[in-house]
């Protein structure tokens, strides 16, 4: 199946690294123009550079924005607007994990993990339906996580988020569905990312990083962890024409791992 987002925009937020990096090349590489949203502008650059050496015909920016703040969020759709065309596909992907025993989350955590994964979402889908109706045609993706559908202990305050995020998404279908927007979530398990990088650096980097990664792919399913380009994959189907009779739907990207289909 040849897939072609060519002559659309895509917005993909925490597109400077792992899993949206991969979303940004993918669709650029499948003709997309493509927005990328980070709090950084170094890892925007390098990002947006790496791009255009798949894609040197791809138009492709970064824009600098913490997609947990409101005001900038609406600032930075302005900006993306204006610079690359109304969005007709937008990821929800920017998070980090955010998982500790119930009662040490604070109002505080709960608020900002609300604000980074719930709110954010909430916002951006608000300013590109309109558009997406108008045109009677558009793609949400939400990136959520496998411990939405099945919550273990001391998996809050991400596991709750997210598990709105799975009811937003339903939601969205519900009324995107009559104006050609298709609305759909995957549920990410353990993906190789910078986040992974990261929690490598904490372990102490004792243990080099290729085993390290080995190590924490091991008991899962399939003996290993995904990769960044595997969602991409996925999400650059589900953001094609290829996926329209698709929407609602909250599918595990997790080689297996969830106990909940
Ligand atoms: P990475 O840590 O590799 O990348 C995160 C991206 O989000 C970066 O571009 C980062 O850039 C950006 N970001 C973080 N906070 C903000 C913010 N406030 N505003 C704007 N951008 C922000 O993450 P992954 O690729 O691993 O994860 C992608 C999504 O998938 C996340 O929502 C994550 O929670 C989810 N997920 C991932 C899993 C995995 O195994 N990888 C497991 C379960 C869920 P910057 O820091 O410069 O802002």
């Amino acid at each position: 199946m040849q897939i072609s987002l060519a002559g659309r925009t895509a917005l993909i937020t925490g597109g400077s690294l792992g899993i949206g990096l991969a979303c940004g090349l993918r669709f650029a590489c499948s003709g997309a123009a493509v927005a990328l949203l980070a709090r950084r502008e170094q890892p925007l650059t390098e990002a947006v550079r790496q791009i255009h050496a798949a894609a040197p015909e791809a138009r492709v920016a970064g824009f600098a924005c913490d997609v947990a703040d409101g005001a900038r969020i609406a600032a930075t759709w302005a900006r993306v607007s204006d610079e690359l065309g109304p969005v007709d596909i937008l990821v929800n992907n920017a998070g980090q994990s955010n998982a500790r025993p119930f009662e040490t989350v604070t109002d505080a955590l709960w608020q900002q993990d609300i604000d980074l994964k719930l709110m954010a979402a909430v916002r951006l889908t608000r300013l590109a339906f309109p558009g997406m109706r108008a045109r009677r045609w558009g793609r949400v993706i939400n990136m959520l996580n496998t411990a939405a559908k099945a919550p273990p202990p001391a998996s809050a305050p991400t596991s709750v988020t997210r598990a709105a995020g799975m009811a937003l998404t339903k939601v969205l279908a519900g009324e995107g569905a009559p104006h050609g927007i298709c609305v759909n979530a995957l549920m990410i398990g353990r993906i190789r990312s910078d986040q992974i990088h990261r929690a490598h650096a904490r372990s102490g980097g004792n243990t080099p990083l290729e085993a390290f990664i080995a190590n924490a792919g091991r008991d899962l399913p399939m003996g290993r962890m995904g990769n960044a380009e595997e969602a991409a994959n996925v999400a650059c189907f589900l953001a094609s024409d290829a996926a329209s009779y698709l929407t609602g739907c909250a599918i595990n990207m997790d080689g297996g791992l969830s106990p909940v289909p």
